[in-house]
């Protein structure tokens, strides 16, 4: 079995981060839109994007609570892939697959990829925190299933996409079919 799994919004706190690290005045539950910049006035959208882009804040991204011993489960149930994009500077891809090496992912079991391009990845299950990405896939594969971990910027529809709370509603979603 292929267990695809975004990185950001999904193992690694990247909105925690930004707000502890740039955003004193916000919280992740202030993040109510996907896009940055729908959620933050001008100048709160250059100290985040000041802090996206400097070198070490990619790496230094935490895991939220629970998603070591969630990616060790996981990792029992089938071959877990990090399919995660990178913001466009020369040194977030170099500092991904680090993170990811760093959790145990073999160089193998990484693949940066653009998030209007992950619907082409195949795999049994995508976990992911981005909708549009969730739904996008699903619709590109009808065998597979996308399971979306709710966050406050992904509320809405979700059409065949499964929606869960907690990486344990994830895991027993994985194993239910
Ligand atoms: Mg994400």
């Amino acid at each position: 079995m292929i267990i695809l799994t975004d990185v950001d919004g999904v193992l690694a706190d990247f909105i925690g981060e930004l707000c502890r690290c740039a955003l004193p005045n916000h919280k992740p539950e202030h993040f109510t839109k996907w896009k940055l910049e729908e959620n933050l006035g001008k100048i709160d959208m250059l100290y985040a994007e000041q802090a996206i882009r400097s070198v070490g804040f990619c790496e230094g991204l935490k895991m939220y609570p629970g998603a070591k011993a969630f990616l060790a489960k996981l990792r029992k149930k089938g071959t877990v892939i990090a399919l995660t994009a990178c913001t466009p500077t020369r040194h977030w891809p170099g500092e991904r697959i680090e993170w990811c090496v760093k959790r145990g992912f073999g160089r193998n079991e990484i693949s940066l990829t653009p998030g209007p391009l992950k619907h082409i990845v195949y795999g049994d299950y995508l976990i992911e925190d981005r909708l549009d990405t969730a739904i996008q896939w699903q619709d590109n594969n009808p065998y597979g299933q996308a399971i979306l971990i709710d966050r406050p910027w992904n509320q809405g529809q979700t059409y065949a996409v499964e929606r869960v709370h907690t990486y344990r509603e994830a895991l027993d979603a994985i194993t239910a079919t």
